[in-house]
C-alpha cells in the first residue's frame, strides 16, 4: 500500500454572514469553527465576495482556525433562484456571470479558482413555503464538483411537518439518516461518464436564520453545524499558519480530490484512508491508476463499521463491523467508500470517499 504520510484538516466550505443570509460575522464564525475543532472554514455568501477578512482567527491559548473568502453565486433573476454555485481561490467577484451557468464555470476556472455545485438536490418544504433551489442546468462541464452532503439542504427533505420540524430541530441527530441518495446516483452517473467530480460535504450555516418558518429563531448555530457534516483534506506538507501558503495547499487539495467528507455526530472521522495499489503505480483520493490485471484497494476506516466500496453506483465489497476492507478491483470505474456507522439505534453515513479512477482503453477521465 501507499507509503504516503498525510496530514490531515477538516474544513467547512459553505457559510453565511450578513453579507448576505447569516447572522453571525466572520470574526464569530471564525471562532465557532475554533469552538468546533475544525481547522478551516470558508465564508461563503450569496453573490458577494468579501475581501478583507482572511485570516487566522483565534488566539495562542485556543489555537487557530483559518478562515477564507469564497462566494456563492446564482442569478437572482429566476423564481425560484435555483442552480447555486460555491466559488472558491477565485479571488474575484463573479455574481456578474451568474446568469450563465457555463459562462460562471469558465470564468472561475479562467480566474484559477475552483467551483462546485451546491445543494445539488435541494428539495421544497412545502409546508414553510420554502420552494426547492436544486441544480438544474446539467449541460454544464468543467466545473470542479458537487456537494455530496449539504447538511441544512439535507434537512429540508426530512421536514414533512410541524412537529417533525420541531422533533428535527431539536434532535437532529435523531432524524439525519446520511445525504440525499439521489444526490449519491447524480454523482454516480457523472462518474460513469468519465467525469473527474469532487465530492465536498459542508454544513451551508446560516446561524439562526435557516428559514424553517415559525422556528427560524431557536436552532442551529454555526459551533454546531460544524461538527456535524465537513470535508477533510489531505495534504503531504503540514499547513504553515501562513495563510496564503495555506488556503494555495486547501484548495489545491480540493481541487484535486484528496479528500473526504465526514459526519462527526456518530463518531470522530478523522483517520480515513483509501488507497490504491497495482501493477502501475499507487494513489489515494482523487486520483487515477491504471487498471492493468488488477488493482487492489484499500479502505481504513477509524473504527469498527460498516465499509462499503462502490463502483457504477454498485457495492462491489462490503465488510461489518470491521476496521478496514481490501478489494481488487478487475474491471475499470471511479471506486469510492462508504462507510456507515450505527449511532442512537440504526446505521448512519459516517464517511464518504473521494473516488480514486481506474483507467483501461473503456474508461479514461475525459
Ligand atoms: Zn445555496
Ligand atoms: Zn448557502
Amino acid at each position: 500500500m501507499s507509503s504516503t504520510t498525510f496530514y490531515e484538516y477538516v474544513g467547512n466550505l459553505h457559510a453565511h454572514t450578513p453579507y448576505s443570509d447569516g447572522e453571525g460575522t466572520h470574526e464569530q464564525i471564525g471562532h465557532a469553527a475554533l469552538m468546533a475543532g475544525i481547522d478551516f472554514v470558508v465564508v461563503t455568501d450569496h453573490n458577494v465576495w468579501v475581501r478583507g477578512v482572511e485570516g487566522y482567527y483565534g488566539d495562542d491559548k485556543r489555537g487557530y482556525a483559518l478562515l477564507l473568502s469564497g462566494e456563492e453565486v446564482h442569478d437572482q433573476c429566476l423564481d425560484p433562484q435555483v442552480n447555486h454555485f460555491l466559488v472558491y481561490g477565485a479571488e474575484q467577484e463573479l455574481a456578474q456571470c451568474a446568469a450563465n451557468p457555463q459562462g460562471l464555470i469558465d470564468a472561475v476556472n479562467a480566474a484559477g479558482g475552483l467551483g462546485f455545485i451546491a445543494h445539488p438536490t435541494d428539495a421544497a418544504l412545502d409546508r414553510f413555503n420554502e420552494p426547492a433551489i436544486p441544480w438544474e442546468a446539467w449541460h454544464v462541464e468543467r466545473f470542479t464538483g458537487m456537494e455530496i452532503w449539504n447538511y441544512m439542504s439535507g434537512f429540508k427533505s426530512l421536514v414533512k411537518s410541524f412537529r417533525g420540524a420541531l422533533h428535527a430541530a431539536f434532535r437532529p441527530e435523531e432524524v439525519v439518516i446520511g445525504p440525499d441518495p439521489q444526490a449519491l446516483a447524480l454523482w454516480d452517473k457523472l462518474l460513469m461518464e468519465g467525469r473527474r467530480v469532487v465530492g465536498i460535504g459542508n454544513a451551508d450555516a446560516h446561524a439562526t436564520t435557516f428559514r424553517m418558518g415559525p422556528i427560524r429563531h431557536i436552532v442551529f448555530p454555526y459551533d454546531f453545524l460544524f461538527n456535524c457534516v465537513n470535508t477533510h483534506i489531505l495534504v503531504t506538507q503540514p499547513l504553515t499558519g501562513n495563510v496564503e501558503r495555506d488556503k494555495l495547499a486547501i484548495y489545491k487539495a480540493l481541487g484535486q480530490g484528496s479528500a473526504f467528507v465526514g459526519y462527526d455526530i456518530p463518531g470522530d472521522t478523522r483517520g480515513f484512508r483509501f488507497s490504491a495499489n497495482g501493477q502501475y503505480g499507487s494513489t489515494t483520493m482523487g486520483g487515477s491508476i491504471r487498471l492493468g490485471p488488477g488493482v487492489t484497494l484499500q479502505a481504513l476506516a477509524p473504527a469498527r463499521s460498516h465499509i462499503k466500496i462502490i463502483n457504477q453506483g454498485k457495492v462491489v465489497a462490503e465488510a461489518i463491523e470491521r476496521e478496514n476492507l481490501t478489494y481488487t478491483a478487475q474491471v475499470p470505474g471511479a471506486y469510492r467508500v462508504e462507510v456507515w456507522q450505527k449511532y442512537h439505534g440504526r446505521e448512519r453515513a459516517w464517511i464518504l470517499s473521494n473516488p480514486i479512477y481506474v483507467e483501461d482503453a473503456t474508461y479514461t477521465l475525459r
